[in-house]
């Protein structure tokens, strides 16, 4: 390769690298795997090597840079970085509102709510559109440099991104948190756990630490994150004039924006905002602690001022206290949807982040071994993202120690399974693979909101369900009737039908929930949507090779050899060709396919009453069918539930076959 094509070769390389980062960390929607983009880096090295007058200082190559030798330099903050007032209940929330409409003389103003990340607050400047500078926010008045790690973290751009040719800030200051996702923290624990080094009590603790260090090859190894909230400077660009605009030319430019934001125009849609963000505490992939609230317009910012701590123009709803000190009245063991055993602490009842918390998981043995917890210490529970929280640490020990960190020999749910260890030595199973706790995790998994939904389907169903041998599968589920079910304790007439309709219902949630909810080792939420985007149907991803697996974003040669391993068990290929017969869609999305029903078209009409209209379309189409929205006449059918109307006069004036309820699902179900 010549001198001219090789440096067109590295900047077309550079841009594309760059543009998968964007993929993956600002739109959250990564299109390429990682062994591809490994290749891409790989190749753009090997290039740079050849040709080195041709290594910018921005390339991809060289996030990661030589060790610092000595410790932190101080950097003094052009603009200070004050910290925000804090409010903990409504109240004060309407009492901030309520001074900031009095200091703009008005009954309204616009204000955006966004997510509070528990991270560590720091600037990032721009000279001319490229990385000069990162500081952590310190005092508010000077942070320490910790630029050679923030370059080192792809989620952080390094040079800005220049939208439809438009220019970039002359210099930019924008401000954020530095974070790590909680799957990231918690592998990253495991493993010094398993090397003997001392584990991290939350993930902003690692990320801090990550950012001190002086070797950005470690810091890289802890997964940082960015997400950009604000700005301290901003020269040289188009005039902004609000928050939310200046959130829009951040992503725009290249910098990660949580998603988890709106605008506010009255006090009630804020407080409500608050609450929804609280609810989604538990789902987020990162640990927040509260909401931000900030008035709109900058203009309106600079009316308000700031006192000399924090800014008048913003504030932040705090989320109730994530840790709480209790008694440990027990420490149980509880078998999981894959048979690990996991130890459970039983406490006495304790408020922590806003519920009654009775019990907290202790993850493992090697667990208790290092926390030395016993029955009779007070300790300090944490519920910081999962819903069940864990115990962080000892803080008053009993006088009387009872060992209770020996696995046991038997399963002591079913007294029947081996109990097995992994690898590791740290994860311990029963392997009785008809373990009813196991089948009673896995149909509380496969029911759950971001798998199959199947509302009423809850533990204590489950648990009724498995111990009354009404259910031996995940499968069983969809041939429950009413009758079955009005045979349990709680279930009335009206409940069972409920049940049963919401089971129904369920078949058409398409591939991505069936096969999260299927609960395969190492495939979660993520890698299903992506994995039925990529195969489309059930028997194409059964059918595909590790090659292909691996392809696909998300999807390591870990997760790809279980995935491979799940599918080639008996169980489970009758356990999916039992779920066809049911009528379970196995396919992702509205792809049209051939099928049983392909050259037909539906219309739906009035209420069913075992279906959802959108379920009967997405059963129907499933099997090759199209579904339109009025009755011409090429439709075949018109289905007609209660009270339908002029469609079903229209159909018979066409001559359209019409359909009751229990004619269609004879049609569905032949
Ligand atoms: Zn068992």
């Amino acid at each position: 390769m010549d001198k001219v094509a090789a440096q067109k070769e590295i900047a077309r390389l550079t841009r594309e690298i760059e543009g998968h980062n964007y993929n993956y960390y600002v739109l959250d929607n990564p299109v390429i795997s990682d062994a591809e983009y490994d290749a891409l880096l790989s190749r753009l090295a090997s290039l740079e090597s050849d040709f080195p007058e041709f290594l910018a200082l921005n390339s991809p190559n060289r996030r990661i840079g030589a060790k610092v030798s000595s410790g932190a330099k101080t950097v003094h903050h052009t603009t200070k970085m004050l910290s925000l007032d804090n409010t903990y209940s409504v109240e004060d929330l309407r009492a901030w509102h309520d001074r900031v409409l009095k200091g703009l003389g008005r009954t309204e103003a616009v204000c955006v709510a966004e997510l509070k990340i528990d991270g560590v607050s720091c600037a990032l400047t721009y000279e001319n559109g490229r990385l000069v500078m990162a500081a952590t926010r310190g005092d508010g008045e000077e942070g320490e440099d910790v630029t050679h790690n923030v370059r080192a973290m792809r989620s952080v751009p390094l040079e800005l991104r220049s939208v439809d040719g438009a220019a970039v800030p002359a210099v930019l200051e924008v401000r954020g948190e530095v974070y790590m996702d909680r799957k990231d923290f918690t592998e990253f624990n495991n493993a010094r756990q398993l090397a003997g080094d001392e584990v991290f009590a939350n993930p902003r603790n690692a990320a801090s630490g990550a950012l001190k260090l002086l070797d950005p090859v470690e810091s890289a190894r802890r997964k940082l994150r960015f997400f950009a909230h604000s700005f301290g400077r901003i020269d040289g660009f188009r005039a902004l004039d609000s928050h939310w605009e200046f959130l829009m030319a951040a992503r725009a430019l290249g910098f990660a924006v949580n998603n988890n934001l709106c605008r506010c125009t009255s006090f009630s849609e804020m407080a409500s905002a608050c609450s929804k963000f609280q609810e989604m505490r538990p789902s987020l992939a990162f640990d927040v602690d509260g909401v931000v609230i900030k008035v709109n317009l900058f203009a309106d910012q600079k009316l308000l001022g700031e006192t000399m701590k924090s800014p008048r123009w913003a504030v932040a709803y705090k989320f109730p206290a994530v840790q709480a000190t209790t008694l440990v009245k027990d420490i149980v063991v509880q078998v999981g949807r894959t048979g690990v055993l996991t130890p459970v602490a039983e406490l006495e009842p304790v408020a922590c982040a806003g519920v009654m918390v009775s019990r907290a998981t202790l993850h493992n043995f090697a667990e208790i071994a290092r926390l030395d917890v016993s029955r009779g210490d007070r300790v300090l529970i944490e519920r910081a993202g999962d819903v069940i929280p864990k115990v962080v640490k000892v803080v008053e020990r009993s006088s009387e120690r009872i060992a209770v960190s020996k696995v046991p020999a038997d399963c002591p749910v079913c007294r029947e399974g081996f109990i097995c260890a992994d690898e590791g030595m740290v994860a311990f199973r029963c392997i009785n693979p008809e373990c009813p706790k196991q089948l009673e995790r896995r149909l509380v998994h496969f029911a759950s909101r971001g798998a199959m939904d199947i509302e009423g389907l809850g533990e204590a169903a489950a648990a009724q369900l498995v111990n009354n041998r009404i259910v031996r599968s995940v499968a069983d589920v969809f041939g429950l009737s009413i009758e079955q079910l009005m045979g349990l304790e709680s279930f009335g007439p009206k409940k069972a039908e409920k049940l049963v309709q919401a089971i129904q219902n369920s078949r058409a949630r398409g591939l991505s929930r069936l096969l999260f909810g299927l609960g395969i080792a190492n495939i979660g939420q993520k890698a299903s949507e992506l994995l039925a985007r990529r195969f489309v149907s059930l028997p194409a991803l059964m059918a595909a090779e590790a090659g292909e697996l691996t392809a696909v974003p998300e999807m390591g040669l870990v997760s790809s050899q279980a995935l491979l391993k799940f599918f080639a068990q008996e169980e489970t290929r009758s356990l999916i060709a039992r779920l066809a017969d049911y009528g379970v869609v196995m396919l992702e999305g509205n792809i049209p396919v051939s099928g049983r029903l392909s050259g037909k078209t539906f219309v739906f009409t009035g209420e069913l009453v075992k279906y959802q209209r959108t379920a009967a379309g997405s059963l129907v189409k499933a099997l090759g069918a199209e579904v339109g929205s009025t009755v011409t006449k090429h439709t075949s059918f018109l289905v007609a539930g209660a009270a339908a109307g002029s469609k079903l006069e229209k159909a018979r004036g066409l001559g359209v076959r019409i359909l009751n309820e229990s004619e269609f699902e004879e049609i569905l179900n032949a």
